[in-house]
């Protein structure tokens, strides 16, 4: 088991590669072309760690996409999640979140539901467990989440008067 970290974000070389991706399948279910998506695409892309569907409308709109409405958000982001751009990665909480999976590894998360925060780690016994599972019942895994949730160190009861002493 090991701790997975966000990293660096990718470079303009790797998003041309993710927007080539994304191009293909779009190519490949008769859809047109649209500069609104490869925006979406973009923004999504230049995030870092988890976020929601309505944080990401924000971002357009900083970015003055003035067509990225938080619906056609809603509209593109399946299509980026079969690009393998993104992937939905927590369900709990107030409202789903997604973060990037384009050449980025596999993990899972703990989330602590006091303060929020996010540890990722990849655990190989927990991966092929979960294989076998599938397996037994006749599946072959595509994906999956797996959020543990929980408190963490900071938010246990009495963490701040064991820090105060
Ligand atoms: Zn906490
Ligand atoms: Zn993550």
């Amino acid at each position: 088991m090991r701790q997975v970290t966000s990293g660096a974000g990718l470079d303009e070389a790797a998003m041309a590669r993710a927007l080539a991706q994304l191009a293909a399948l779009v190519k490949a279910r008769g859809l047109n072309s649209s500069a609104t998506r490869a925006e979406i695409a973009r923004a999504a892309l230049s995030r870092r760690g988890h976020f929601s569907v309505e944080e990401l409308a924000t971002d357009l709109r900083a970015r003055g996409a003035k067509d990225a409405h938080t619906a056609t958000v809603y509209r593109v982001l399946p299509l980026l999640v079969d690009a393998g751009l993104l992937q939905l990665t927590l369900v709990s909480g107030k409202s789903a979140r997604y973060e990037r999976a384009f050449e980025r590894e596999h993990h899972d998360h703990l989330v602590c539901t006091g303060c929020g925060k996010i540890v990722e780690f990849e655990a190989e016994a927990v991966e092929a467990l979960q294989r076998e599972i599938a397996a037994r019942f006749g599946f072959l895994l595509t994906d999956h989440v797996h959020e543990l949730r929980g408190v963490c160190a900071d938010c246990r009861p009495g963490a701040r008067r064991r820090r105060a002493r």
